[in-house]
């Protein structure tokens, strides 16, 4: 299980010192789905870089089953609201650069690209270049590799925020899929309360200032989420 206690993050600006995180606390149980929102600059995005292991300066403990994360590891996955699928390379080597540092066999590598690929529903994709995906299908590729390397948690940082409605709607979908069809843990940062609702056992909301959880909002609605979907798929 992911434990994140009592974690503040300070940045030095020109000399002063900016507070963007205080004292924030909150747990995710394994296999959950959590969202975070909250006003822009209220530090989501730095929370996900401490979760992800980018940035290990920061006071208090993030313990991933017990251990202090500070630096990245191929449990965390990440997903971020522009693809950042590198332009010069195919789907397929995009997703495999995720798995440069597993440790896999070839065999095992090209297994789990064919496999997330398909996962997120781009088999025939595989030799196409970024630029020639639509923005959808880009974010899916994108979500592939977040998730090749088989991570325990997959960290999503405004996945849909560029999409237009239609495409968002059809990917929270997905994601809702995926995360079942997985059994990753997710975390869910986004400016859209009721994609946060709809997609999340609890809605973390944050405080602009001083940064810290003002609200944790446990999301009771299994059966009608269900429906939805369903509603959705016919
Ligand atoms: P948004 O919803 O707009 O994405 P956010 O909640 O993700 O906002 P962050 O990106 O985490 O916000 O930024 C929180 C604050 O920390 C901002 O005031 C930002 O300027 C500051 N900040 C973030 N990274 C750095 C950095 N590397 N150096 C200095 N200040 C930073
Ligand atoms: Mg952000």
């Amino acid at each position: 299980r992911l434990d994140i206690r009592n974690v503040s993050k300070s940045f030095d600006v020109d000399g002063r010192r900016l507070d963007v995180l205080s004292h924030v606390s909150f747990d995710v149980a394994p296999g959950g789905f959590v969202s975070i929102v909250g006003p822009s600059g209220c530090g989501k995005s730095t929370l996900l870089r401490l979760i992800l292991g980018v940035d290990g300066d920061y006071q208090g403990d993030i313990l991933l089953n017990g251990e202090r994360i500070s630096k990245p590891a191929l449990s965390r996955g990440v997903v971020f609201q522009d693809h950042r699928l590198l332009p010069w390379l195919t789907l397929q080597q995009n997703v495999a650069l995720s798995l440069e540092n597993s440790g896999w066999s070839q065999e095992e590598k090209e297994k789990a690209v064919a496999e997330h690929i398909a996962l997120v529903g781009l088999q025939g994709f595989e030799q196409a270049f970024p630029h020639q995906l639509s923005g959808g299908m880009a974010q899916r590729g994108a979500i592939a590799r977040g998730l090749a390397n088989r991570p325990d948690i997959l960290l999503l940082d405004e996945p849909l925020g560029a999409l237009d409605a239609l495409t968002r709607l059809r990917l929270q979908g997905e994601l809702q899929r995926i995360w079942r069809a997985e059994g990753v843990t997710m975390i869910l940062v986004t400016h859209d309360v009721d994609e946060a609702i709809f997609l999340s056992d609890e809605v973390i909301v944050m405080n602009a200032k001083p940064g810290r959880v003002a609200e944790r909002i446990v999301v009771e609605l299994d059966g009608e989420r269900d429906r939805g979907s369903a509603a959705f798929a016919a």
